[in-house]
């Protein structure tokens, strides 16, 4: 018998280094694939400037071997690392953001550099690149070049591209190289049609496994989400021109387990119109089987998406084709057309300080999607370029995820708005993910049940420990999500005779008769004694807004004795950008007006409440 010998996935980043004659490792923190496309393009820019550069998923190494690094001459460890939540890493992330918590190796001889991913409007802003940054220092590390702060809220794009321009000359200097010019190494992947194909061996719309969603195995993770059956879909406005939804994703059979507060991420599909037309531009048989390699033999991930596939369940599965694309798009890839448009010099540039003002007013301020930039591209379009231009929709949980309301165990609830809007160049933009879930129906015409594919991310947004400490929600809109679950525990804690402590909700919405979310299921958990108050500002139903936080106001006496000395816990879910950032300085204001502090002060006290985890935020922008 001839013994099967099976390949031995390499955990060694650092005999993968020296094996390959590589001296600069980029590691990437990435939930949404940006810092993994970033990190890509520093490998690959590596050469240019003397070093010899691969990208590195942390959660597919060895992380503790980062002291070993110092055994390479020259070598450097760079890290684009993306925070989430409050202050959390991304899920790849995690472990290493354990060993450097947990550890104390001497990092001495080890140079690194840290570019961070983050979005101003969160309250811990980029707080994973600035650990990160200052615990790798701290641990002995050697600072070649200075913490880059990406924002998400602005241009993260253009951010990460200044960064960049100062961080190759800070690694010439410091390692004594010259940069050659050369960009020959730029092109990441190579687009191949297959001959000999096997069409059981051709990818789907899987996120890991062939045929995963064929014969579902648990664990369920973002590599292999769970089909969950779509149970209810229900419109819960009553009028308005928006559409909010309540759903519940049947998840029995698939031992899920979540908490009230965890997050559901869903893969939605694209829209078909817009895959058809993508197909007519790149001159496509959406049929044809396709590979995309990574041009980069030794890295671990061979292609950007599951391959084999077809350019249909690329587009349709695997690519973000609805948002706008990114800006690095000069890559050479074929004849020019002639195209003399704006975006035809942006295109030709890679030096983001000349085609800056284009791409925000162009792309981002009119939210053009893929299908307006293709046609005007310098080159001739490939699916390697949409690729490029285009974050990986497996990767986009992030956006995707909904505050789980804990119904029973095997039911997950979502509570979202539809997005749709007009741009400012008229035409209607359409949320992917909510739009797909929209129109999800619970038995199909052929008389199958619909199907959703979702995994459970978890959060730390979690009730007190004990049952008796008040707890103070705020959720207007559906920021209300998580909080129907903590009242569904608190209900059933309190049937336990548990001694449960106040519970209080503040929510708000436009007007009563037309977005008062879940509004019979809050009078039955008031009646019940569950919810022992419910304030809710109606902003639309006079003149003059009214807020939760204006009802906060009101009520500051009785609040700030539950958090002042009845050790109560506050919770803040939905918009980042405004709301979060109004009820906080509110809370400054209670601190300030009730219990005599200083602002100064006020700002302290709170920021003490959140790093006891009893001022948690679940907040989207
Ligand atoms: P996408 O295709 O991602 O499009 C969204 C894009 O449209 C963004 O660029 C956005 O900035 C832009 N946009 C949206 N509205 C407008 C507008 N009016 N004008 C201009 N631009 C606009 N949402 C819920 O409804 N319920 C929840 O419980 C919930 N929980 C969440 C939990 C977490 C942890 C996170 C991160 C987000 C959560 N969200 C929730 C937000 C939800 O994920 C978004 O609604 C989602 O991004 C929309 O996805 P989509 O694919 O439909 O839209
Ligand atoms: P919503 O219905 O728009 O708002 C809920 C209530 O909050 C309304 O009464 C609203 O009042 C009020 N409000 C507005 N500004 C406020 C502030 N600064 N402080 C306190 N209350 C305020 O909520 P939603 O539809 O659930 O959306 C919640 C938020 O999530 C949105 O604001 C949006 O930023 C964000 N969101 C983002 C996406 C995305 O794709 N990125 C998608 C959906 C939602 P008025 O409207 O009358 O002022």
């Amino acid at each position: 018998l001839t013994p099967v010998v099976t390949p031995q996935r390499e955990t060694s980043f650092i005999e993968k280094m020296k094996k390959t004659n590589r001296n600069m490792v980029v590691f990437y923190g990435s939930q949404t694939g940006t810092a993994e496309e970033f990190c890509g393009r520093l490998s690959k820019d590596a050469q240019r400037y003397g070093m010899r550069g691969m990208s590195a998923d942390p959660e597919e190494y060895d992380m503790s071997e980062l002291p070993r690094l110092a055994e390479i001459d020259n070598s450097l460890a760079v890290f684009c690392m993306a925070t989430y939540g409050e202050g959390d890493p991304t899920d790849n992330a995690q472990d290493f953001y354990d060993w450097m918590q947990e550890n104390d190796e001497d990092l001495k001889g080890v140079n690194f550099a840290v570019f961070g991913l983050g979005n101003k409007t969160y309250e811990h802003f980029n707080a994973m690149g600035k650990y990160t940054d200052k615990r790798l220092e701290e641990l002995g590390g050697k600072r070649i070049y200075d913490l880059g702060m990406g924002d998400d809220d602005g241009n993260l794009e253009e951010d990460f591209v200044s960064w960049k321009e100062q961080f190759w000359p800070a690694v010439c200097e410091h390692f004594g190289v010259e940069a050659t010019g050369d960009d020959t190494s730029i092109r990441q992947y190579e687009l191949v049609v297959p001959t000999d194909i096997n069409m059981n061996k051709v990818y789907t719309g899987e996120m890991g496994r062939l045929k995963s969603f064929e014969t579902q195995k648990p664990p369920f993770d973002a590599k292999n989400p769970y089909l969950a059956t779509v149970a209810v879909n229900r419109q819960l406005n009553q009028s308005g021109d928006r559409h909010l939804m309540h759903l519940e994703l049947d998840t029995s059979g698939s031992k899920i387990r979540y908490d009230s507060g965890d997050h559901v991420a869903v893969y939605p599909v694209n829209d078909v119109s817009i895959v058809n037309r993508i197909g007519q531009i790149l001159d496509a048989d959406l049929d044809t089987v396709i590979s995309l390699n990574n041009l980069d033999e030794e890295s671990n991930k061979k292609h950007p998406f599951p391959c084999p596939t077809t350019y249909r369940t690329a587009l349709t599965h695997y690519l973000d084709i609805t948002n706008p694309p990114r800006t690095n798009v000069g890559i050479p890839d074929g004849p020019r057309t002639s195209d003399p448009s704006p975006l035809w010099r942006m295109s030709l540039s890679l030096s983001v300080s000349l085609c800056q003002g284009l791409y925000q007013s162009w792309v981002l301020d009119a939210q053009r999607n893929i299908l307006a930039l293709l046609p005007r591209l310098q080159v001739r379009p490939t699916i390697r370029i949409v690729k490029i231009l285009c974050p990986s929709c497996e990767k986009q949980q992030h956006p995707w995820m909904e505050s789980i309301l804990k119904v029973y165990p095997t039911m997950v609830s979502i509570c979202a708005v539809v997005v749709e809007f007009q741009t400012s160049t008229g035409r209607t933009f359409k949320g992917v993910a909510t739009n797909w879930l929209k129109n999800k129906v619970v038995v199909t015409d052929n008389g199958h049940k619909a199907t959703v594919p979702m995994y459970v991310r978890k959060s730390q947004f979690r009730l007190p420990f004990k049952a008796s400490n008040p707890v103070v929600m705020i959720g207007p809109g559906t920021g209300i999500a998580p909080f129907m679950g903590f009242l569904q525990e608190r209900g059933w804690m309190k049937e336990q005779g548990k001694d449960v402590g106040e519970t209080i909700l503040y929510f708000g919405c436009r007007r009563r008769n037309e977005d008062f979310l879940y509004q019979q299921e809050l009078e039955e958990f008031e009646k019940a004694g569950v919810l022992t108050q419910l304030n809710v500002a109606f902003s639309r139903d006079q003149e003059g807004k009214v807020y939760v936080q204006h009802l906060l106001k009101k009520n500051k006496e009785h609040l700030w004795k539950l958090i002042h000395t009845d050790n109560a816990h506050l919770y803040i879910c939905g918009d980042a950008r405004n709301m979060a950032r109004d009820v906080q300085n509110t809370f400054y204001d209670i601190a300030e007006e009730v219990g005599g502090l200083t602002h100064t002060q006020a700002v302290a006290y709170i920021k003490k409440l959140m790093t006891k985890g009893r001022y948690s935020l679940d907040v989207w922008s």
